[in-house]
């Protein structure tokens, strides 16, 4: 009779296995539940993955688990099979995988309490009672106004979105006994409202043809153009699904989650849905998560992460613009979002729904599978069709704060006729060069092999990839000479230049520097919302997504940099780029008009992007990667190491090569490096890798699962780490 049974943890590290412990024979054993660990001289945090009465180890040296801290399971069987299936697909431990899985609340030792969420709502709805705050108390009325028009009441995070200082209105209501609190455990599913608008012809036949199909695994493929409507499907497949009692997990990309998403959806399903995203705490986010996973609401709207909600009954996920790159995680455990998606649906038979304008050539490549449907939507239900792209040939220009003559007429055109225009820069800071003009100094980052970049208002050079910062020198500190000068146009000068020529005009800037909070994001958000003629300047957080009426300009400054970029995947994004940033604009009942700035307009590319549709260049794009044999047509996995020293780095991927090179099959892949990568410093480390390129993935997969014993060998260090790349982003 054994005294006590071993279990196998998940712990995370990054080591490639798992990790014996000994359980009492009394103690319960639960799958998917965290325990406390004794390793090494402290404690960690481990997921009972197995048990039994034996194992391979020593018995005596296997230490008994200090204690369990979840009665049930915080991780389901399912989850836990995506987890291996991640875990074997990408290369990645196991150990960080499963913990990936958990909301960031979860991954430390905290205690896991079911989470009760409050609602506020009117104790007298009394409309006499509330306009009498309107003068004397302005934020209590608006509180209350609101609640008012939210019979059911408001949670803590709606009524933040109306007043971030909700608390203490809402403490000064509650004692004045106009508003109540009670718990809120089960959702009010309000009934969808009567006046949905009017599928339009197209978005009638996609849901004819999609409904039926919706009791299975499939991947469908809603690639529509800008505007077509294809929110208003994933909406009704959503209605559908709920009506059947089923759970959906909507993803969108990092900036697509705006008010103006969350608003539509929360007019149509009421309050049964949650809300997550990285502007969240990570306990506001675990409570999203929980909610979610006990049913309490059957809509989980986020981004990236969110995908590893778990409920019972999953019956759909969609994933919002497909294409974007936000869905790939390209630090700790690295996975794209959408191909992790696939794989679950597949797990559970569900269907799932990619959409896009702009679909990455992976998926139209899929779309030859007979797992995948493609649904096209060629109209917009508004008046009027997305503008074409209209080349501007800035050749022989001059130029003010990076916008040409021509530029400018388009500009007041527009607003002369009360129209908003949107300007695409991706570049954010004042100037991206600074330089002496005597000796040619230049600002350098101390631990990248990066420019400084000027930021005028605060007066600071400011690395991108760091943040390392100093002060603008007022002498050049390699000769002295006063005359420093900048060079390139950020979205702060443009900003600047714009509001001196246009001084009678709002003009708003959407960048990281300025948004720094989701609220700021609003305001701005909410002017555009008033229909105001405006100039709005951004970078690609202004790209996708939003809909405003009133937008029917959209400038694109800087687009050539892309003809001459290194990666194979510069034409792909750049087409995307332009597709998407043009079809913000003519969603009202003005037409809308489109312009890129470039020196190219010859060049294939510009004039494909000019006269062709998304489609046709995608599917040119794709022949070409055929013939060149990059993906989707072959498969790529890159090895990256950094270290103190360049040679440190290239050395531990020699001996990566060579442990790949006695696996059978090699031959048949194509191997490049080891090479310095592109930045090869980078935050003070020097940085290398080694790509595995092959068109026979069946090869891959065996080299690599032969290798990975004696790789596992090559520890990771402070002085070299090496992490590998499954999929990745670019060459
Ligand atoms: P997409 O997601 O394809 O870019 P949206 O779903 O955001 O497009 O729709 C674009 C605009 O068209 C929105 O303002 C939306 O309210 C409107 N719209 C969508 N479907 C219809 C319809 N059937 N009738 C009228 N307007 C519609
Ligand atoms: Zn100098
Ligand atoms: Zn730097």
């Amino acid at each position: 009779m054994p005294q006590s049974r071993f279990a196998c943890f998940a712990i995370a590290l990054p080591l490639h296995r798992v990790f014996d412990y000994r359980i009492a024979s009394d103690e319960s054993v639960v799958v998917g539940a965290r325990y406390r660990l004794p390793f090494g001289n402290g404690v960690k945090t481990g997921i009972l993955l197995d048990a039994s009465d034996i194992s391979e180890l020593d018995p005596d040296r296997i230490k008994p688990v200090q204690e369990r801290l979840d009665d049930a399971a915080v991780i389901n069987e399912h989850m836990l099979s995506l987890a291996r299936w991640m875990s074997d697909y990408y290369l990645q431990s196991l150990g960080e995988v499963v913990f990936q899985c958990l909301p960031g609340y979860l991954r430390g030792l905290r205690p896991h309490n079911p989470v009760r969420v409050k609602r506020w709502r009117l104790a007298k709805p009394d409309p006499d009672l509330i306009a009498g705050l309107k003068r004397r108390s302005p934020r209590q009325f608006e509180i209350c106004d609101a609640l008012s028009r939210h019979e059911s009441g408001l949670t803590a995070i709606q009524l933040k979105q109306i007043n971030p200082a909700w608390h203490t209105v809402v403490k000064a209501l509650e004692s004045r006994q106009l508003v109540q609190w009670e718990w809120m455990d089960q959702p009010v599913l309000e009934v969808p409202a009567d006046d949905l608008p009017r599928l339009s012809p197209e978005q009638h036949d996609c849901l004819v043809e999609l409904e039926p199909r919706m009791d299975r695994f499939a991947v469908h493929l809603l690639d529509g153009i800008t505007g077509s409507g294809k929110t208003e499907i994933y909406l009704r497949l959503i209605q559908g699904r709920l009506a059947l009692d089923l759970q959906v997990i909507y993803l969108v990309p990092e900036i697509g989650l705006t008010n103006q998403l969350i608003e539509r959806v929360e007019q149509r399903f009421g309050e049964c849905f949650a809300i997550s995203h990285s502007g969240l705490t990570e306990f506001q986010r675990y409570r999203a998560w929980d909610r979610f996973r006990r049913g309490e609401v059957r809509i989980m709207l986020g981004t990236r992460s969110s995908l590893f909600s778990q409920c019972d009954r999953l019956g759909l996920i969609i994933i919002d613009e497909e294409h974007d790159q936000s869905y790939r995680q390209d630090d700790g455990v690295r996975y794209h979002a959408r191909d992790v998606a696939i794989k679950r649906a597949q797990m559970l038979d569900i269907p799932i729904v990619l959409g896009s304008a702009t679909p990455s050539l992976e998926t139209i490549a899929n779309c030859s599978r007979d797992t995948y449907f493609r649904y096209r939507l060629d109209r917009r239900p508004t008046r009027f069709a997305p503008p074409p792209i209209q080349l501007i040939d800035v050749r022989n220009s001059r130029f003010e704060f990076g916008c040409a003559g021509q530029t400018f007429t388009h500009i007041e055109q527009h607003l002369a006729q009360a129209g908003q225009v949107l300007i695409y820069l991706n570049r954010r800071g004042f100037a991206p060069i600074v330089m002496c003009h005597e000796c040619g100094w230049q600002s350098l980052c101390q631990n990248c092999d990066a420019r400084l970049t000027l930021h005028q208002s605060v007066k600071t050079l400011l690395c991108h990839h760091c943040g390392f910062a100093q002060a603008v020198p007022e002498v050049c500190p390699e000769c002295g000479n006063t005359e420093i000068r900048h060079y390139g146009i950020g979205t702060e000068q443009l900003e600047q230049g714009l509001i001196q020529r246009y001084p009678d005009t709002t003009v708003l800037r959407i960048d990281r520097d300025v948004i720094a909070s989701r609220a700021a994001l609003k305001s701005r958000l909410k002017q555009l919302q008033t229909g105001q003629p405006c100039i709005l300047i951004g970078t690609q957080m202004i790209a996708k997504g939003h809909d405003y009426p009133a937008i029917t300009l959209s400038v694109i400054l800087d687009a050539d940099q892309a003809l001459f970029s290194a990666s194979y995947r510069a034409s792909e994004r750049l087409a995307q780029t332009l597709f998407q940033v043009s079809g913000r604009s003519g969603r009202g009942d003005r037409e809308g008009e489109a312009i890129v700035q470039t020196r190219f307009a010859d060049h294939p590319l510009m004039q494909a992007l000019s006269q062709r549709d998304y489609r046709d260049i995608a599917d040119d794009l794709l022949q070409e990667r055929r013939l060149l044999g990059f993906p989707p047509y072959a498969r790529v996995v890159i090895f990256r190491a950094d270290a103190i020293e360049l040679k440190a780095a290239l050395a531990r991927l020699e001996d990566i090569r060579a442990v790949l090179e006695t696996a059978r099959r090699f031959d048949a892949l194509s191997c490049v490096g080891p090479m310095p990568a592109l930045m090869t410093r980078r935050v003070g480390r020097y940085r290398a890798q080694l790509a595995l390129i092959s068109q026979d993935y069946q090869a891959l997969r065996s080299v690599l699962q032969q290798s990975m014993p004696a790789l596992e060998q090559l520890a990771s260090s402070a002085r070299v780490s090496w992490s590998i790349d499954v999929d990745p982003p670019d060459l």
